[in-house]
């Protein structure tokens, strides 16, 4: 199953550029044809999606104070799926004060087996519904069904489970200590992996008896709004949840309200950096997500075969769109030339196209913004000297889609070795000795995470022991569970999400 891969360099430049601004088309895929599979759609039709979706505001859904909605598009067609409500100020007071009552009533006061409960049933109809869930992420958010059905989806129910069996062990949590909610935890996540963000941050939250305002990301609130229609078949009292969809200005007046006790903010960095201005001095507790630039750091003596897996599910994987992404890869030299062959001839056999069809492996790119900002940067480290070399997948005509492509002859002065590219773009790099690989790999404003692959037991406990990243991955990539905790050094954010540490983010704990 070999592939006709294209090499470019900067003198070959002139006639790529077209290629970059202009996806690329009617190519054939050169394999041999008993690799081709035939389409095998996930099926989707039974899954209706409501044309309009309101806000979810004190257990019941409820038009927004503007009277407009903005519209939410299926990224691999350009088609308009269904209208979402623009939440405003006047929506999230309401949302809040809601969260507020349900918190002082009901909530807070009652006994963590109770919560427990409800924790419990919340992730059970999860469970029950979690094909339909996984085809509605798809198809808003343009991920292959393979990871919303596969990953995304037994993750959120996993969350769920894990915070259910905290809600009545709190004091075993924290031995000698008395955790007590925080009360009104406002809640901002980001489009990449909108369920499963939903579920990091709602469960353990509602876990320690606190109560909740989401802002969704304004391109994918459709499955946070199918969340809410499970909370009310959980019967989960009023206002514990609300749901304010809307643009920035959205979250920003989340973030802004007197009456929140807590922001959970997950996102870019520019926009976490905005939201710790805006809190400094007020009292309010902050955990703060936000943005990667993993490194994937290769020995001479690791599995190779295993290794090239790892990497390109590191960075394939859901188009890049992983705050985790392994978007950088250090190759020690002695492998380098096998490690490019081997890289070439993989991404060639990666499948783009429609994120509903069960082969596929990587989907469409989740806006139009972000398609741009893709290409900017690709064409940006091509500018700066990069090679480019990319699948000749061809592309579908309409929709937002980028080749699975990496860069080589990078330097780390360049944009696309320092900047968070967000898409399926790999930035390669060599170093000679482990010295080197760990102090080029935290020479960027990130620590978010980092792959190591090598055979030696101690070459890994050196390496994590020395980079600089919240979450380091030995012979392995991008695998998560909600036992352990999830987060950043430097602008990657402070907090953690999961495990004990992500529990106590929303206690009191003294
Ligand atoms: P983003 O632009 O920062 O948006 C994140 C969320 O914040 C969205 O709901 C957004 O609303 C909202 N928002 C925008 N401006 C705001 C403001 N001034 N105040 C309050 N809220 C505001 O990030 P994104 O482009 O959606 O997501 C990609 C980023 O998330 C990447 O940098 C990625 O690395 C990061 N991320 C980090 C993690 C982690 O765990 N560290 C996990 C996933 C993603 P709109 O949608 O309406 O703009
Ligand atoms: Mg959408």
């Amino acid at each position: 199953m070999k592939a006709t891969l294209k090499t470019v360099t900067k003198n070959a430049m002139a006639s790529r550029t077209s290629q970059l601004v202009v996806p690329l088309r009617n190519r054939r895929l050169n394999f041999d044809s008993k690799w081709d599979y035939a389409p095998a759609p996930e099926e989707s039709k039974n899954y209706v999606i409501a044309p309009r979706h309101e806000l979810f505001i004190a257990g019941k859904f409820a038009r927004p104070h503007s009277g407009k909605y903005f519209p939410s598009i299926n990224p691999a067609t350009e088609e308009k799926l269904t209208e979402i409500a623009e939440g405003d100020r006047a929506d999230v007071d309401k949302a809040v004060k809601a969260a507020r009552a349900a918190y002082e009533k009901v909530w807070g006061r009652m006994p963590g087996r109770e919560r427990g409960k409800y924790l419990y049933r919340v992730a059970r109809i999860i469970q029950e519904k979690a094909r339909e869930l996984a085809v509605l992420e798809t198809i808003d958010g343009g991920k292959p069904i393979k990871e919303s059905r596969d990953v995304d989806l037994p993750l959120v129910a996993a969350h769920f489970f894990y915070h259910a069996g905290w809600a009545d062990k709190l004091k075993y949590a924290f031995p000698g200590k008395n955790p007590r909610p925080l009360g009104v935890a406002g809640q901002i996540i980001p489009w990449n992996f909108p369920l499963l963000m939903a579920a990091w941050k709602i469960a353990p939250a509602l876990a320690c008896g606190n109560t909740v305002v989401l802002k969704p990301a304004e391109t994918t609130s459709i499955t946070a709004l199918r969340l809410a229609q499970i909370f009310q078949e959980a019967d989960l009292p009023a206002g514990v949840v609300n749901i304010v969809t809307g643009a920035g200005e959205t979250g920003a007046a989340l973030v802004n309200h007197p009456g929140v006790d807590k922001i959970a903010f997950t996102g870019s960095t520019e926009v976490g950096k905005r939201i710790a201005q805006a809190l400094a001095g007020t009292g309010k507790k902050l955990t703060l997500e936000l943005g990667g630039k993993a490194a994937n750091i290769l020995f001479e003596d690791a599995p190779i075969d295993q290794a090239i897996e790892g990497v390109i599910a590191g960075i394939y994987f859901n188009q890049g769109h992983v705050c985790c992404a392994g978007s950088r890869l250090f190759v020690q030299e002695g492998i380098y030339g096998t490690v490019i062959r081997k890289l070439r001839d993989r991404i060639g056999t990666l499948r783009v196209g429609n994120p509903l069809d069960k082969n596929t492996d990587i989907g469409a790119i989740n806006s139009k913004p972000q398609l741009e900002k893709i290409r900017m940067l690709v064409q940006s480290g091509v500018d700066e000297g990069a090679h480019l070399t990319q699948s000749p997948c061809a592309l579908p005509a309409r929709g937002y889609w980028f080749p699975p492509t990496f860069l080589t002859g990078v330097t780390m002065a360049n944009r696309v070795a320092q900047e968070e590219i967000f898409g399926p773009v790999l930035s390669v790099m060599t170093f000679r000795t482990p010295e080197e690989a760990f102090e080029r790999a935290n020479n960027i404003p990130y620590g978010l995470s980092a792959g190591i692959w090598t055979d030696k037991g101690s070459k890994i406990f050196k390496m994590a022991s020395k980079v600089r990243a919240g979450v380091v991955w030995a012979n392995t990539y991008n695998k998560f569970d909600p036992t352990s905790p999830f987060g950043g050094y430097k602008e990657s954010g402070f907090g953690r999400e999961g495990g004990l540490q992500g529990l106590g983010a929303y206690c009191h704990i003294g």
